[in-house]
């Protein structure tokens, strides 16, 4: 039976004010639409309204008020945030139903209070962010979304039909968004969207002044350009189009990690062209071995699906031998499951269950083999890493530049008393296992 997903809740938003909370207003829908909420123009199509209200003078003060109580008698569900939230007794005193008062700048706190009330449900088939990263995203990584919506129609996916074609944001409204974030602690952007390669396409030739720069909006500007600005920017969703080969110069120079997260999905020509995959090149595992050769440090992250309708043993063991080759450093694998609406539902010899089972527990293996011996080689050296938290004993919980938040793996420190959340750092790697490392601080 095909999987049936939900719809995301949708988000109104009222914003008062000066331009610091307009700045700030797009700052929290940002992350929501990061964290998979649609936004919704109008009071009846909103699970949630968050007003961001101004408290600087008397009369800004009313017009709040006002704005509050239109969004209740519109909508009901109403959170409040921005300056004049520091007054939560004024405005509880009118409106005891409000949902939750948060003040100026306190982005975390207002998008919690929009996870507790309209919860976005989010869904591996559909979302970017891995679901652990739903709890708030610490300040010291966000994830910038640079596009939205797909212009292929892979069989598997329902993306498009639930987002729509591609849609690029302006290079300068990404990257004057990335400014904030760093001025606000960020340390490491995140660019998602669901086509990063594609980034662009759909509004070439819009090229926008950047600090008296042009930027194109193309991938390889955009990187250049958010390599600048925060000290750790990660590319994730990347197809091999052909110019994917010029951000790799851009790694080896510092200013992007040295990491690719390329959903490669399978390698099999049969099986991709079944699952009607972009940038399916035969030639992928020459340019990944190009891709070394410049950048020889580079972490390449992948998924793959196991048992798409249609995928024969031989095509399962040209996959396993491809991975040998490729020597990916981090796998994902996910049985194929079909999601209402997909086209791939309706393809003949679908792959019965204890085959899938089998074929994920020996790709599971493969894999996991491959990611020891990676990280073994690892034992000895002096890497950096960003630290995510830290424990009352002098320990450390960090990542180093081969791991993504919520989805890689971790670098366990000892003896890091000194270091604080967010600090990006040099450690000594002291033992490896399956998938974590272990060190301390060099
Ligand atoms: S590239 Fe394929 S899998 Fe990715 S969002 Fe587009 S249609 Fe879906």
């Amino acid at each position: 039976m095909a999987t049936v997903l939900p719809s995301p809740p949708r988000v109104g938003m009222v914003s008062l004010g000066c331009p610091k909370n307009l700045v700030d207003s797009e700052r929290i829908l940002t992350q929501l639409r990061a964290d998979g909420y649609q936004m919704s123009a109008d009071y009846a199509g909103a699970d949630v309204v968050l007003v961001n209200t101004c408290g600087f003078l008397d009369s800004a003060k009313e017009e709040s008020l006002d704005a509050i109580g239109e969004a209740i008698k519109e909508n009901g569900r109403v959170i409040v945030t921005g300056c004049f939230g520091k007054e939560a007794e004024v405005i509880r005193a009118r409106f005891p139903n409000v949902l939750a008062i948060t003040g100026a700048h306190e982005y975390e706190q207002v998008v919690e209070a929009v996870h507790e009330a309209a919860p976005a449900g989010i869904s591996p088939y559909v979302d970017l962010i891995p679901d652990a990263g739903l709890k708030l995203t610490p300040r010291h990584y966000s994830y910038l979304k640079i596009s939205e919506g797909c212009n292929h129609r892979c069989a598997f996916c329902i993306i498009p039909s639930l987002r729509g074609d591609l849609v690029s944001r302006r290079p300068d409204a990404i990257l004057r968004e990335a400014e904030k974030l760093v001025a606000a602690g960020t340390k490491e952007l995140l660019v998602i969207s669901q086509d990063t390669s594609a980034y662009g396409v759909d509004i070439r030739g819009d090229v926008r002044q950047w600090k008296g720069r042009e930027v194109r909006p193309h991938m390889t500007d955009l990187a250049r350009e958010l390599g600048q600005i925060a000290p750790w920017v990660r590319l994730h969703y990347v197809y091999p189009y052909p110019h994917v080969d010029q951000v790799i110069p851009l790694m080896a120079e510092g200013l992007v990690l040295p990491y690719l997260d390329i959903p490669f999905q399978h390698a099999s020509p049969n099986v991709l062209r079944a699952m009607k995959r972009p940038a399916n090149d035969a030639k992928v595992l020459a340019r990944i071995k190009g891709w070394r050769e410049i950048a020889p440090d580079i972490t390449i992250r992948s998924t793959f699906v196991v048992g798409f309708p249609g995928e024969t043993e031989d095509d399962f063991r040209y996959l396993l031998d491809w991975l040998d080759e490729a020597q990916l450093d981090r796998v994902g694998a996910f049985r194929f499951e079909p999601v209402e609406g997909a086209s791939a539902n309706a393809l003949p010899d679908q792959v019965p269950e204890e085959i899938k089972e089998e074929r994920y527990a020996r790709i599971m293996e493969k894999t996991a083999a491959i990611s020891t011996a990676k990280l073994a080689a690892k034992v000895g050296r002096t890497i950096e890493v960003i630290v995510d938290a830290v424990d009352e004993e002098g320990g450390a919980t960090a990542r180093s530049q081969a791991d993504a938040p919520e989805i890689d793996g971790e670098v366990f420190l000892r003896d890091a008393g000194g270091l604080k959340v967010g600090d990006i750092t040099k450690v000594v790697v002291e033992d490896a296992d399956e998938h974590d490392l272990y060190g301390v601080p060099a």
